[in-house]
């Protein structure tokens, strides 16, 4: 039977990955988070001290990243060739090297066969910036999600300082600014809205709003009737 698949895109900080993974929840399927796979080619590309400028390079060091996705007590972890960096992944320059790799082609084209894969194994919501426009053009429900950059920067500035990663708020702004510029005007899979999604704005939402909201969403579009 045809698994259910649920696309969530939006920039960054919009709360997609929260908001995600708490309606999977409530509605027992799977979350997968698409940003940590390319956080992961990210940390290797930064281990690696390839030169960021360089497609070339940054493509080069891909027969050499082994990239797994695993589910340890319902959370997703990543590894780097068999180690876990699923805490590495989280900080302010991981975030900026993904934005980088995820440019580069061949790193999209790397990583499409896994979500691919599990989108076909599972009935899942699935999070990123290509996901109803490129990796799921046919999920049955796509939802953008956004909300202003200054409300984006909060969120993330709080969850640096939650978990004890030095930050300057001027400075997530700026590198949210700069994600948001850089994922929507890259040649490749560029981040935008899929023709047929459905737009959510969480500006000044709670988080528990929010949920709501996108389970609404999804339940219309699905017509789900799962027990949340
Ligand atoms: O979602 P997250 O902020 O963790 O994503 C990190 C970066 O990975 C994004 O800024 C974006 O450049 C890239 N990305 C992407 N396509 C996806 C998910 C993330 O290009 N599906």
């Amino acid at each position: 039977m045809k698994k259910i698949n649920i696309a969530i895109d939006g920039p960054a900080g919009a709360g997609k990955s929260t908001i995600s993974r708490k309606a999977a929840e409530r509605l027992g399927y799977i979350y997968i988070d698409t940003g940590a796979l390319y956080r992961t080619v990210g940390v290797s590309a930064l281990r690696r001290k390839v030169n960021m400028e360089s497609d070339d390079e940054i493509a080069g060091i891909l027969p050499d990243t082994n990239v797994e996705l695993k589910f340890i007590d319902g959370e997703q972890r990543m590894f780097l060739n068999g180690e876990d960096v699923s805490e590495e992944i989280r900080l302010p320059e991981a975030s900026m090297a993904a934005s980088r790799v995820s440019a580069v082609p061949a790193v999209r084209a790397f990583l499409f066969d896994l979500q691919r894969d599990i989108a076909e194994k599972n009935n899942c919501i699935m999070d990123g910036r290509d996901i109803g426009t490129v990796v799921l053009p046919n999920a049955q429900v796509k939802i953008f999600l956004t909300a202003s950059p200054e409300c984006r920067a909060e969120r993330r500035y709080n969850e640096l300082c939650e978990k004890g990663i030095q930050a300057d708020y001027d400075q997530v702004l700026s590198d949210i600014i700069k994600r948001d510029y850089d994922d929507s005007h890259r040649k490749i899979a560029p981040l935008k809205p899929a023709d047929d999604a459905m737009t959510i704005d969480t500006s000044g939402n709670e988080l528990e709003q929010s949920v709501e909201c996108v389970i609404k969403a999804i339940r219309e579009k699905a017509e789900l009737y799962a027990d949340a």
